[in-house]
């Protein structure tokens, strides 16, 4: 086992968060550490264009507004490791974050790891991803005007994609695999009064077809009768949860009951001192680029004025 110098800051994740806390702590002479991870740029890395994030008036792709971000936190001085952390350590000052056999030794640490959209495990899913299906309306939706469109979960999330899905699409089929919704009963009487908005109950997604380019229908199977039948969609919204990803902090640090990180409200401190989270993996609620970013300007300014305060 290797161990490196003391590090001021080590960021765990590479998404819009873990970038801006980088681009600041490497502003404030905090020479960042961050662990990228192999798969680098979370959630933006599977959007296609992004129209609604400040300072793009003409939309940028999710893989480019990444690689931007990630330019300037590595001209303030940033270093990069583009390997999976294996295991953290707060155990104990300086807090230890490994990467295979590798220590990494830290004063304090930013936690953005993100969160992960749940996906129905498709093959054709994953071929259309971003291709007619999507897991973020907020993100997507405006690119369906005029045509039909479906939403898979029966959650509030699913109520509410729907819902905002109306302002663009011709028509939104509510797909859920029962009868029972776990949506508040507000949100799901204010899809159900939504004209635009059709439910079709008992019934799974079983395969998204197209025509390699792009989706133009679903097979859906009744989860009471086996029966199968093809749906002509342009776009399938999956909005079925999400996971926040904190395998590596379980039991290590305070959680909600779902696993998002629990920070004290109006900052990015977590319960253990000079450890900060900041974007999804500690907001179950807006989980936008934006505002990821934002809470990881938070995080970085709480970290340096928490690291004033040790000297
Ligand atoms: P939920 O866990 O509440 O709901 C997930 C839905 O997806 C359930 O209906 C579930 O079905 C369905 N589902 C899960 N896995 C599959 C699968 N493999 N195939 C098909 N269907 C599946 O998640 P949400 O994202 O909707 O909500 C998360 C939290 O965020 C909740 O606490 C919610 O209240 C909150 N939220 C609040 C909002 C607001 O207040 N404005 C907006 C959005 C979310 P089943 O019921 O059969 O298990």
């Amino acid at each position: 086992m290797s161990t490196s110098n003391v590090e001021n800051v080590i960021i765990i994740g590479s998404g819009p968060a873990g970038l801006t806390s980088a681009v600041y702590t490497a502003r404030a002479n905090l020479n960042p550490l961050m662990i990228e991870g192999e798969e680098a740029g979370g959630q933006l890395m599977i959007t296609t264009e992004v129209e609604n994030f400040p300072g793009f008036e003409h939309g940028i792709t999710g893989p480019d507004l990444i690689a931007v971000m990630r330019k300037q936190a590595e001209r303030f001085g940033t270093r990069f490791i583009t390997r999976n952390v294996t295991r953290v350590d707060f155990s104990a000052k300086p807090y230890k974050v490994f990467v295979g056999d590798k220590e990494y030794q830290a004063k304090s640490i930013i936690i953005s790891t993100g969160a992960s959209a749940k996906l129905l495990g498709l093959p054709s899913e994953k071929q259309y991803m971003s291709r007619g299906v999507s897991a973020c309306a907020t993100c997507d939706g405006a690119f369906f005007r005029n045509v039909e469109v479906a939403v898979v979960g029966g959650g509030d999330t699913a109520m509410e994609e729907a819902n905002f899905l109306t302002r663009f699409a011709s028509k939104v089929y509510i797909i859920h695999r029962s009868e029972t919704f776990k949506s508040s009963k507000i949100m799901l009487e204010r899809a159900q009064k939504n004209p635009k908005i059709e439910f079709i109950t008992n019934a799974a997604v079983e395969e998204v077809i197209g025509d390699g380019k792009s989706m133009n229908a679903i097979k859906l199977k009744s989860t009471k009768t086996n029966e199968t039948w093809t749906k002509s969609l342009q776009g399938l919204f999956i909005a079925i949860g999400h996971q926040p990803n904190t395998k590596l902090f379980n039991g290590l640090i305070t959680t909600n009951d779902v696993g998002y990180i629990q920070t004290t409200p109006g900052t990015a401190k977590t319960n253990i001192e000079g450890v900060f989270a900041a974007g999804d993996v500690q907001d179950p609620i807006y989980r936008q680029a934006i505002t990821a970013a934002g809470s990881g300007c938070m995080a970085a300014i709480d970290c340096e004025r928490w690291l004033e305060t040790q000297h």
